[in-house]
């Protein structure tokens, strides 16, 4: 019994790999087509039993942090728990399905994508999305692109995207390298959008103002459709960055504040797996407008049988894939990251608009439970999914350092700047209670500690403080690296 029988028994959808079928071994042909100096005649792989295995993996984990070993408030990055359940769904082997099969043998397939191209346009409010990005940041990249065809169709020439100066990094870089010259806006006194300076900042220059709401430290923007109104009036597109679109689910939509153009980040809105470099998505969505330059494919119904004189196929429907007509091209292979897809569709299926009304209500009350139980400052107020608490005269990178001391994830620090030594939390609608008022005692132990303490944390961790800009630069990937040292 081949592997594929052991797990699928003999249901023919599984059909085993070429060669096993024909029941010839797979031979790796006499002599290598790789050089000499590459091949080798034994590799010396470690020979572990199956408990030492376990231990080693099992003993790997334990030096890291993660939101199944506590609360992971990392602001901005929505570190929600993502329910098992997804992974079952994504696990069935159904969802196996190879990307290049012909439409007629995947509907299924397809009929999910279609399902969750129309979830999202419900939930942001939009004409039309694809599912090809495969991140926050390949959405927006995607997003961008598609707003600057759309002004190229129109004879629109426009070089300029403005950002507020509390936008994420990526959208200062989207904006880049699509080719724009970055406009930086100001913050008013409230934290939010200087809605006169934004009156100032537009002209017939202006492609797009790409703006995230919630804001950056939790901010409503009140003044989004006036803002919309002068982007508009301004031959201007909006750009939504949906990062903070947790704190809006079921109750406000971006298409209706104005928005033209939007990126999800599935994996801080609707639960799919987040970093680590593993594969992601970034869907966009689109006004009528500019539904003709998404990337290709996109999944659509497709004509019924019932057109013709199928008789009982009367109410089955069909998909297709089809290339809006003035695409802008692929971002990525077919229809993205399908198993990412697959758990965010789960999690949008189950959850229901009951289910996302419910995340965002306690997206916005964690956090505003939070901001009152930290014993540090909190300008600004009150938040939606997040706030910025500043450390003040100390150094918010040791009070981060320490609370890891204290066994809970800290915050993102230094971000945004228009908080000085800002600490960016965002609880997530995953906490509870209790685990919140952890959080907030790990906060105000921190805020209780002598600066000497602050400065020599993290002294309960497998590594200490270590240099950061060095470990991004030059990373140690594996216990060889240390050798000779
Ligand atoms: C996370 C984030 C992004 C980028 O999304 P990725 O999926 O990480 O590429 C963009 N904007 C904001 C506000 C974010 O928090």
């Amino acid at each position: 019994m081949n592997h594929d029988q052991a797990r699928y028994g003999d249901d023919e959808r599984y059909e085993p790999l070429l060669s096993e079928k024909d029941g010839k071994e797979v031979d790796p042909g006499e002599g290598s087509i790789l050089p000499d100096g590459l091949t080798r005649d034994s590799l010396e792989l470690p020979e572990l039993s199956e408990p030492e295995l376990a231990r080693h993996y099992t003993r790997l984990s334990q030096m890291n942090w993660s939101v199944e070993s506590g609360p992971y408030p990392l602001g901005s990055c929505t570190m929600k728990y993502n329910p098992t359940f997804t992974e079952v769904v994504a696990a069935d082997p159904n969802a196996a399905v190879h990307p290049d099969r012909d439409p007629s043998t995947v509907q299924g397939t397809l009929e999910l994508l279609h399902g969750l191209q129309e979830y999202l346009a419900e939930v942001g409010g939009m004409d039309a999305v694809t599912l090809q990005p495969p991140a926050g940041a390949a959405g927006e990249f995607a997003g961008i692109t598609v707003a600057k065809a759309y002004h190229d169709a129109n004879g629109n020439d426009r070089n300029e995207v403005v950002v507020p100066a509390s936008a994420h990094g990526t959208n200062f870089a989207t904006a880049a390298m699509a080719g724009y010259d970055v406009v930086e806006l100001p913050s008013d006194e409230d934290g939010r959008v200087d809605v006169e300076a934004l009156a100032a900042a537009v002209s017939e220059d202006t492609a797009a103002l790409m703006l995230t709401n919630p804001n950056t430290v939790g901010l409503f923007e009140r003044d989004i459709e006036e803002i919309a109104g002068i982007v508009h009036d301004a031959g201007g597109l909006l750009y939504y960055d949906g990062a903070n679109l947790n704190a809006l689910l079921g109750r406000a939509r971006p298409g209706d504040m104005g928005f033209d153009v939007m990126h999800y980040n599935v994996h801080k809105t609707f639960a799919t797996p987040h970093g680590g470099g593993g594969p992601g998505a970034g869907p966009v969505g689109v006004v009528e407008e500019l539904a003709e330059f998404l990337p290709r494919p996109q999944v659509r119904e497709a004509p019924t049988a019932a057109d013709g004189d199928a008789g009982d196929g009367g109410d089955e429907v069909e998909y297709e894939l089809f290339d809006p007509e003035r695409s802008v091209g692929k971002v990525h292979g077919f229809q993205g990251n399908w198993l990412v897809l697959v758990k965010a569709y789960a999690y949008i299926h189950r959850l229901g608009h009951e289910g996302l009304l419910d995340a965002s209500a306690k997206a916005v009350l964690n956090a505003n439970y939070l901001a009152e139980l930290v014993e540090f400052d909190v300008p600004y107020g009150p938040f939606h999914h997040e706030f910025a608490a500043t450390a003040g005269d100390r150094d918010a990178a040791d009070v981060a350092k320490r609370m890891l001391d204290y066994g809970v994830h800290p915050p993102t620090t230094k971000w945004p700047e228009m908080v000085p030594e800002a600490m960016l939390t965002e609880p997530t609608e995953a906490e509870s209670k209790s685990s919140l008022e952890d959080l907030a005692a790990a906060f105000n132990a921190a805020a209780a500690d002598a600066d000497g303490e602050l400065a020599s944390a993290p002294s309960k961790t497998t590594a200490r403080r270590i240099d950061q800009a060095g470990a991004a630069r030059n990373p140690r990937l594996s216990w060889r690296a240390l050798d000779g040292e």
